[in-house]
């Protein structure tokens, strides 16, 4: 063990103990505003998140109206998103296939029993039929040969080790919490949370392990994405602070899925401590942002963050007059229990 933990960690005065959630708790959760019954959120100033997730920051970067009903409000569109439901699904099929060979499956064991996995996934018990995709490629049939191809490529001739750690469990879906070293005017810490796949071992190096799916081609353009990258900075600093690995950065698995193929590529993506050293700092100022719009209570529109990312979801309510805008977010739009639409660690 000794011997791959970062010995001198810069890090070290970021660690916290991780708060785990009851989500029993959320049981008697009526809708309304997600920040004033969610544990993430100040009790002082209610709507300050003080436990800060990827896929809270990220939207309060992009957009802080988009923050605003995301998150604040926890507001999700009535339509399923088939992108979000099957990169879901991709993340939890390969998670069920590893645990299965960390059990002492053979490739053939794990894949049989990770393609009944997915079959039962994507069966929908109310309505007692298969799951129905709006998306011709990222669907139930796309699901499972993505699955099967995904271990043709790397099951046999997989060269990631994955770690296990001190606690003998192996290093696969770790929650993690750390210091972001910004505090409110009121004293109150505000922390990083999430989720991290896995982290690995290549030769003698360590990285964060992540997979992307996505239908568009995989190759350089799609991996420069990542630099800068709001997630992958976080989950570097996360394995650094929190679990003592001195990672080089990710390595990405990037799936191109199609209507009748998926292709498979893989690629590290690094980040230095300068990088890092940067994206905490950026960080702090962007959690002052947000602490600023939450005392003013106003969430300001970004509209030049409209069109990433295919287009924002609320941009319908977003040209509307303001007077209007709410009877059309109650029309095509839902409010979901805290944490409910997104990692939450
Ligand atoms: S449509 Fe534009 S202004 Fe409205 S929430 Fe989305 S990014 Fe912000």
């Amino acid at each position: 063990m000794a011997d791959f933990i970062a010995r001198e960690n810069r890090y070290d005065h970021l660690r916290c103990p991780i708060r785990v959630f009851d989500r029993g708790g959320y049981r008697h959760f009526h809708g309304g505003t997600s920040a004033m019954t969610d544990p993430r959120f100040s009790q002082i100033l209610p709507t300050m998140q003080l436990r800060v997730n990827s896929s809270s920051l990220g939207p309060f970067k992009q957009c802080p109206r988009k923050y605003q009903y995301e998150i604040g409000t926890g507001l999700r569109s009535r339509r399923p998103n088939p992108h979000l439901i099957f990169g879901t699904l991709v993340h939890s099929g390969v998670e069920h296939y590893d645990r299965e060979r960390l059990a002492g499956a053979t490739v053939d064991q794990a894949l049989l029993s990770t393609v009944e996995w997915a079959l039962r996934a994507t069966w929908d018990g109310k309505l007692n039929r298969p799951w129905q995709s709006e998306n011709p490629s990222k669907n139930r049939e796309g699901l499972i040969r993505t699955l099967v191809w995904y271990v043709d490529q790397y099951g046999q001739s997989e060269n990631l080790e994955t770690i296990i750690l001190p606690n003998g469990q192996p290093a696969i879906e770790l929650n993690f919490e750390f210091d972001s070293g910004y505090q409110t005017a009121d004293g109150e810490a505000v922390s990083f949370i999430g989720k991290i796949d896995k982290i690995v071992k290549l030769g003698d190096k360590f990285y964060v392990k992540d997979i992307k799916t996505t239908g568009h081609e995989v190759g350089g353009r799609f991996f420069a994405e990542f630099s800068p990258d709001n997630q992958f900075s976080l989950y570097s600093l996360a394995a650094k602070i929190v679990f003592d690995f001195a990672v080089e950065g990710l390595i990405c698995d990037g799936i191109q899925v199609g209507a009748t193929f998926s292709r498979f590529y893989r690629a590290p993506i690094g980040r230095p401590d300068t990088i890092l050293d940067e994206w905490l700092r950026d960080s702090r100022h962007w959690l002052g942002q947000m602490e600023s719009c939450a005392r003013e209570g106003y969430w300001p529109q970004n509209d030049k963050g409209c069109g990433l990312y295919g287009g924002c979801e609320f941009r319908s309510v977003c040209g509307a007059r303001p007077e209007a805008r709410e009877g059309l977010l109650k029309m095509a739009f839902q409010t979901l229990p805290p944490g409910g639409g997104g990692e939450v660690a």
